[in-house]
């Protein structure tokens, strides 16, 4: 007899907890389960933490590593995608990603060295001298160390996972790949890192396959937008709890995003003229501690400034130079 009750998603959620110092509090990944669909929403960071993790929930659901039918990545971060290659190797499921994910999965050398040169310019146009040659020097380094990080299995389109009665979205931003998952039925998304409890997700500055800057302030702006206009209960995030009634916590977000960008323009009233300058006048420090993601913070900002006509820039021998629209 037809059993609607099987009929629904299924959740699972999988979590690893971190050590106090790491701000991302815990890893999360997640089964699904959808008639005889058994799919695997993330997995993890590589470790043996993880895998144990992933046994332990398989198990106590009743399942083995055997009924998985198809892992789904969210995006190319290394703490989502860790135990693909381990799980493939013993069971042998397709994996699906948005097609932008799969040249930085396969850490294809092509794509890898683009980036490396779209970043050795960006930080001369954003003026950021010797500490953004220190941080090209340290993606050359890690384009060598991380070779063995590849995702080794075939890779599909997430236009061609079996899920049924779920929609995909694309969420970029925080990556330019990233992608959720849509129940409408139960109002749950699944957002990996497009929404998080006790953290707002860094827009983290990419190029796109042509080697051409991504504006992913403005990008975050739509993925927090597209997810206010749903009804959605409850998101199932990458890290930290899941969050129930989103939709304050998304306006806050959204709040956040503005006042960073009055906070910038302040600074270019004031005199900071290049990136380096404002990011510097902006976080002191952590410019030099924390540079990828100040400076991907600040030129996401300036994008979207200047995409708003708030912002202007010139060039001025190879360096942006903001100032403010009739300010
Ligand atoms: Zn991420």
């Amino acid at each position: 007899m037809y059993d609607s009750k099987t009929r629904t998603y299924k959740y699972y959620p999988i979590t690893v907890t971190l050590s106090e110092m790491n701000p991302l509090k815990t890893v999360n990944f997640y089964l699904l389960s959808y008639d005889d669909q058994l799919i695997l929403y993330d997995a993890g960071w590589d470790g043996n933490q993880y895998w144990q993790a992933l046994q332990h929930t398989l198990k106590e659901n009743g399942f083995n590593l055997n009924d998985l039918t198809g892992i789904v990545i969210s995006h190319n971060h290394v703490d989502h995608c860790g135990l693909v290659n381990q799980i493939v190797e013993k069971h042998d499921v397709p994996v699906y990603s948005h097609e932008k994910a799969i040249p930085r999965l396969k850490r294809d050398p092509d794509f890898l060295q683009m980036r490396i040169g779209f970043y050795e310019d960006l930080y001369e146009r954003f003026d950021c001298g010797e500490r953004g040659k220190w941080q090209v020097d340290y993606l050359i380094e890690s384009f060598y160390k991380n070779r063995d990080a590849a995702i080794i299995p075939p890779i599909k389109s997430i236009e061609d996972a079996p899920l049924q009665n779920l929609e995909v979205f694309h969420f970029p931003g925080h990556a330019p790949d990233q992608i959720g998952l849509w129940d409408e039925e139960n109002h749950i998304l699944l957002g990996a890192d497009v929404l998080i409890q006790h953290i707002s997700s860094n827009a983290l500055v990419e190029p796109d396959k042509k080697g051409r800057r991504l504006p992913t302030v403005h990008q975050s702006v739509q993925s927090l937008n597209k997810i206010a206009s749903l009804p959605v209960d409850l998101v199932y995030s990458g890290h930290g709890v899941p969050i129930e009634n989103p939709h304050a916590l998304i306006a806050k977000r959204l709040r956040r995003i503005d006042e960073k960008g009055n906070k910038i323009i302040s600074l270019i009233k004031n005199g900071a003229s290049t990136g380096s300058e404002i990011a510097k006048t902006y976080y002191g420090n952590t410019y030099k501690q924390q540079f990828s993601l100040v400076m991907s913070e600040i030129i996401g900002q300036l994008d979207y400034l200047e995409h708003q006509e708030i912002v202007t820039k010139t060039v001025e021998n190879g360096v942006f130079r903001y100032k403010v629209i009739g300010g």
